[in-house]
């Protein structure tokens, strides 16, 4: 089985970069399109309908976070994956709750990037089991991978989607953070402790007093057991 591919928008000022990303995608099976600011990337995204969209925090018309903002405003929700320059970078992108799906830092191994590429698109266009699982008001459904609360729908990224119903799948039961990287992002050997603690406050931000999820100090995450 092929691994699976679409179209990979790339918003990168620094040709360098993007040249070496352009081939390393490209040669994993993706089609590759190059923008090089904010507003070519909006257009862009609006007019290729992209299965990924990767992009540089800074670009010289503003930053990436202002094209992902502006995605999501829009009611889109492709995957986004960051890359930033600066690790400081990266708390300020997650914190501002965008709705990123993964990040990077440069530098970065291409082989890494096209590995966090091949996750994200594989996760979005996963079969999803057919089981409801719900929580009082809260109501997950892998099938449409849809999430309402109150009967309203409530937008989640990708990884977001996944670490619920990872958790909601087994309630009660204790996950740590290293289970939550390799069950919810696919994959063990990268992202921190401290990625899961971001993506757990970004559901918790948006589900308010209705998210699940409860701390077990010392060890990790459950969602609590519907009694
Ligand atoms: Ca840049």
């Amino acid at each position: 089985m092929d691994q699976p591919r679409g179209l990979v928008l790339v918003v990168e000022d620094e040709p360098a970069i993007s040249d070496l990303v352009r081939r390393y995608l490209t040669a994993a099976g993706f089609g590759v399109h190059l923008e090089t600011d904010v507003v070519g990337a909006l257009a862009a995204v609006r007019r290729l309908r992209p299965a990924v969209v990767l992009l540089d925090v800074g670009l010289p018309d503003g930053e990436g976070t202002d094209v992902c903002r502006a995605m999501r405003d829009a009611g889109d929700w492709t995957p986004v994956l960051f890359v930033t320059a600066r690790d400081d970078e990266v708390e300020r992108v997650l914190g501002l709750e965008l709705g990123a799906d993964d990040y990077v830092t440069k530098p970065f191994s291409p082989r890494e990037l096209v590995a966090r590429v091949r996750t994200v698109v594989r996760r979005s266009s996963a079969p999803a089991g057919p089981r409801t699982v719900r929580d009082g008001a809260v109501v997950l459904d892998p099938g449409s991978r849809t999430l309402t609360v109150d009967g309203e729908t409530c937008h989640l990224t990708t990884t977001e989607f996944n670490l619920l119903e990872v958790l909601m799948g087994s309630p009660g039961r204790v996950f740590d953070r290293a289970e939550l990287l390799s069950r919810a992002w696919g994959q063990a050997d990268y992202g921190t402790s401290r990625t899961v603690d971001v993506h757990v406050a970004q559901l918790r931000s948006k589900l308010g007093e209705h998210c699940p999820v409860e701390t077990v100090r010392g060890v990790g995450y459950r969602a609590r057991s519907r009694t």
